[in-house]
């Protein structure tokens, strides 16, 4: 008998497959299990309008067999099978274009991970075995026909006996080296869960039989003898569960299942906070089932987070984690997609390209958006919570990709109010806004109370507004991107210019500071730099003195932007050190400007410290806060 020798490229694949170091050798079962459901898709399909054929769909299965003693694994279907022809034709060449991608991809140097991520099909076989049989006889042949192979040498075809129709894939199993258990994979726990994990909802049953080694039971009215006799018999087990929960009408599945379900799959102890259980047909035809969590995993706000969803084909998982099905903003939601439209053996690259894919992505995102919707309209203590654990991610959305999400995420913002002294919606706040008030008032700072103490607080206190407290990192960021809601600017208590006065308060203000204007030059000249101007405000109420910044750069975005690596005191914020015209230190000021200079120089920098220390902004040089402030105390 004749070796042949396979095609160039597929034995560039095998070669690959043969020396293969990839942790998940694991995926040759999901392909061969694939390959033989895929065969008995086609002879049910043949069998619905080909009398010939016998068989109904209970009929048809998967069945695994291990012979430990002799390291075999065999995986017998009874689909359609293969002539000596098709045996040539599909195990000695690659047919399909996906096998040749990965082979691309892979060579351009990307990771061999891609393995694990696609179909690569009856090769990988050989990175477990170092022998294969395939037997295999299709219907309407006499005979059937043997393909073997050891890897590179080639393989050979021969006709073989066959009294059934189907195929049976005999695998050796490799020596087990070091690193590699190979006869894990004889053994009915590993094969369990494998199947488990990747072939649980292929449409045909996936049975293993296993030889059980038990006491022989004793004939009735025999007595049992004292030391029990064992034998070996043959148990057959059914291993996957065949229809997918998300496959199922939503009426057929309790809230039960679907928390059990996503607690397995996803290995989280609490339940999940929302379920959506969705199925779309149409451009994109999928199944989806999502989880919103109750609480963000440890790692959600670090790099080492992976966002993604499940993707299946048809019942057969293809990617642990497909990334391009969310967006960013909403990575913390879990779960899976089926797709019938896509190919086993589709590539990362195609993948990205993918317009189903995209379609689904959309599909998606309305979905969840529309579930915290209703969420936050019916249920408020509940979003309320996810708010606490995922509401920065949904604020950082908004400030990426130029703001072209604030449609999505807008409405679904938190902000703490002062006049409702609890989380509010932008909705919510314009809804309440009074007459005659034009612009959303926030002020931003480390927690409510900083913020609450802003001398900047007081005017719009005075004046009945609402006010919003930013608190988090991020927020101010997405306000500036956002610039406005429903028409309504928003204003930074601290950074922006808000007029509250009457045209008499502002005339009589402006002459004040031209009056003033030798103080504030012998004020500005003992700051230096770290000041843009000084002048009065009619904006404070109690307090002497305040920070304020001209131009779009707060102090706080200054330091968040001076914070990020190599980036350090590149943003210099407009610094205006504001004071009340009204307040008693005020009238000291003008005292010294005229008797004492260096008093005045030392008062500067005290109000400076002060607007600093109340704004939240750290002291650049405490020792010289506390020179004058013992100074003061000695006097
Ligand atoms: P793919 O499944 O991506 O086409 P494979 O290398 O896994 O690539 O298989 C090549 C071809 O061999 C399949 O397309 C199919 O026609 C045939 N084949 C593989 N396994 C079986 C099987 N168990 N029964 C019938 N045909 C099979």
């Amino acid at each position: 008998m004749r070796t042949k020798q396979f095609k160039a490229e597929s034995k560039k694949l095998l070669d690959m497959m043969i020396n293969s170091i990839y942790t998940h050798k694991e995926i040759f079962l999901r392909e061969l299990i694939s390959n033989a459901s895929d065969a008995i898709d086609k002879l049910y399909f043949r069998s619905l309008t080909d009398d010939s054929i016998p068989l109904t769909r209970g009929d048809y299965k998967i069945a695994l067999a291990v012979d430990k003693e002799n390291r075999l694994l065999t995986i017998t279907d009874n689909g359609c099978g293969m002539t000596a022809e098709e045996l040539e034709k599909n195990l000695g060449t690659i047919a399909k274009s996906g096998s040749l991608d990965f082979k691309r991809e892979n060579e351009t140097g990307e990771d061999v991970e891609v393995i694990g991520q696609f179909g690569v099909g009856f090769y990988s076989a050989f990175m477990v075995a170092d022998h294969v049989t395939v037997e295999s006889r299709a219907w309407g042949e006499e005979t059937g026909s043997r393909w073997e192979s050891s890897g590179a040498e080639g393989y050979t075809i021969e006709p073989c006996e066959m009294d059934w129709k189907g195929t049976r894939i005999t695998l050796h199993l490799k020596d087990d080296t070091e690193d590699e258990k190979y006869s894990d994979f004889l053994e009915e726990y590993r094969l369990s869960e494998l199947v488990k994990k990747y072939s649980d909802y292929i449409r045909y049953p996936i049975t293993l039989s296993m030889p059980q080694y038990r006491p022989k039971a004793v004939p009735e009215g025999e007595e049992a003898p004292e030391k029990p006799e064992y034998e070996t018999v043959w148990e057959e087990t059914t291993l996957n569960s065949m229809v997918p929960l998300w496959r199922k009408q939503k009426s057929e599945v309790t809230q039960e299942e679907y928390n059990e379900f996503y607690k397995g799959k996803f290995y989280d102890y609490e339940d999940p906070a929302v379920v959506i259980h969705t199925r779309t047909e149409g451009n994109a035809t999928f199944h989806a089932l999502l989880f919103i969590p109750s609480h963000a995993p440890m790692n959600y706000y670090s790099t080492s987070y992976e966002k993604g969803l499940q993707l299946y084909s048809r019942g057969v998982l293809i990617m642990e984690k497909c990334a391009d099905l969310l967006p960013d903003y909403f990575s913390f939601v879990r779960g899976l997609v089926d797709s019938e439209d896509l190919s086993l053996n589709i590539s990362r690259e195609m993948l990205q390209h993918d317009r189903q894919l995209q379609l689904i992505e959309r599909a998606l995102e309305r979905r969840i958006k529309g579930e915290l919707e209703k969420l936050l309209e019916n249920d408020r203590e509940k979003y309320e919570a996810l708010w606490k654990e995922f509401g920065t991610q949904m604020t950082y959305g908004l400030c990426m990709d130029y703001g072209m999400h604030k449609d999505t995420l807008q409405d679904l913002q938190l902000f703490y109010s002062s006049t409702e002294k609890k989380l509010t919606t932008l909705k919510e706040y314009v809804g309440r806004m009074k007459e005659g008030q034009e612009a959303i008032y926030y002020g931003c700072g480390r927690t409510v109370e900083a913020i609450d103490a802003l001398p900047q607080a007081d005017q719009i206190k005075e004046a009945g507004y609402e006010m919003l407290y930013m608190t988090g990192q991020v927020d101010e960021f997405a306000i500036k991107t956002l610039r406005e809601y429903d028409g309504k600017k928003f204003l930074n208590i601290r950074t922006d210019e808000i007029d509250l006065s009457t045209e008499e308060q502002k005339k009589a203000l402006a002459e004040e500071n031209e009056a003033a204007a030798d103080l504030f030059a012998a004020m500005k000249e003992a700051l230096g730099e770290k000041v843009h101007a000084v002048r009065f405000t009619d904006k404070l109420k109690s307090h002497p003195v305040c920070l304020s910044t001209e131009g779009g750069l707060s102090m706080e975005m200054e330091q968040t932007l001076n914070a990020m690596p190599g980036r350090e005191n590149r943003f210099k914020a407009d610094v205006v050190l504001e004071l009340n015209p009204d307040h008693p230190v005020t009238a000291k000021l003008k005292e010294y400007a005229v008797t004492d200079k260096e008093k005045l120089a030392d008062y500067a920098k005290l109000l400076y410290a002060e607007g600093c220390l109340i704004g939240g902004v750290p002291i650049e040089e405490p020792a010289e806060l506390c020179r004058l402030i013992t100074g003061l105390m000695e006097r």
